[in-house]
């Protein structure tokens, strides 16, 4: 027998990534791939997994693999049920990913992995409570109780990206109107700042932008920034947390993002003056929270 090794896998809207993790958790490998081309297409999704995993193996398999994928997972673990940016739909991918690698699978939704990597590795770590939210193309959301990451009864909680917040207001990829990542999302980034500059920018294009002290950029994470406030101040309502924890790419400006969104969470919430605010913070795991979560979960199972 070698020494104990797990792999996790993140699968989000354009990337495949992959760490190794040993027994105590310390990263010992990642690995990137890019989404494959045909995006339709669900088995070379799968196969893309099981390659990326490979690149990150030790000179032995790994003891389990874990796959964090952002959308809909039930509550057994077993199906993936639906995500807008992937192409799997109500499919068997824990047993069929466990077939093609010959390995113990765990699955779990991304956001969810994250968490649990935040609570185990990061910013939440003494927490009892807390609340994440991760805000890339759109926004993720996990729930942590009792100091377990709660998945609700279908497996489906934390979906507060969902979550209408103007009713009748701009339209979702979901098929809703009004929902919170319309407007506090890097696609809200990206429309807050074509509208207010007359050309079309990427999320990323707007950070450097905004660090660079630009005021039309640093406007629209305001913008977006406010939107989380009052988001979180409805869940802080709702879960009175420890803290809350904001990850995801678009959460890399830092405080250009946060301290609009601490106003905003105070100016929404009753009672401030006579209650605990919770803390809002940035998560500390980075863009590789999801996969590391997914080592973690293969390592401990999902409990
Ligand atoms: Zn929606």
């Amino acid at each position: 027998m070698g020494r104990a090794t797990y792999v996790g896998v993140d699968v989000g809207g354009t990337k495949v990534l992959a760490v190794r993790i040993d027994a105590d958790g310390a990263v010992e490998a990642t690995a990137t791939r890019p989404m494959p081309g045909r995006a339709a297409d669900a088995d070379a999704l799968e196969e893309a997994v099981a390659l990326a995993a490979r690149d990150v193996y030790d000179v032995a398999p790994p003891h389990a693999l874990g796959l964090s994928a952002a959308g809909l997972v039930d509550g057994a673990g077993e199906r993936f049920l639906f995500g807008a940016h992937l192409p799997w739909r109500d499919a068997p991918v824990r047993s069929s990913l466990a077939r093609r690698t010959g390995l113990a699978v765990v699955l779990d939704n991304d956001a969810n992995c994250a968490a649990l990597a935040e609570l185990t590795l990061g910013a939440a770590r003494e927490a009892r409570s807390a609340l994440l939210v991760t805000i890339g193309t759109g926004i993720g959301g996990a729930v942590v109780l009792g100091g377990r990451v709660v998945r609700g009864a279908h497996g489906l909680a934390g979906e507060f990206g969902h979550m209408q917040v103007v009713p009748d207001g701009l339209a979702c990829e979901c098929g809703l109107r009004g929902c919170w990542e319309q407007y506090c999302s890097g696609r809200a980034l990206e429309r807050v700042a074509r509208v207010a500059l007359g050309r079309h920018l990427d999320g990323p294009e707007v950070t450097a932008l905004a660090r660079a002290g630009d005021e039309v950029a640093r406007h629209a994470f305001a913008s977006i920034g406010t939107w989380l406030g009052v988001g979180v101040a409805g869940l802080v309502s709702a879960f009175d947390p420890e803290l809350v924890v904001v990850g995801g790419g678009v959460s890399a400006v830092g405080d250009l993002l946060l301290a609009p969104a601490r106003t905003a969470l105070v100016g929404s919430l009753q009672g401030t003056a006579y209650r605990a605010v919770p803390a809002l913070v940035p998560a500390r795991l980075g863009p590789e929270a999801g996969a590391i979560g997914a080592a973690l979960l293969a390592r401990d199972g999902r409990g």
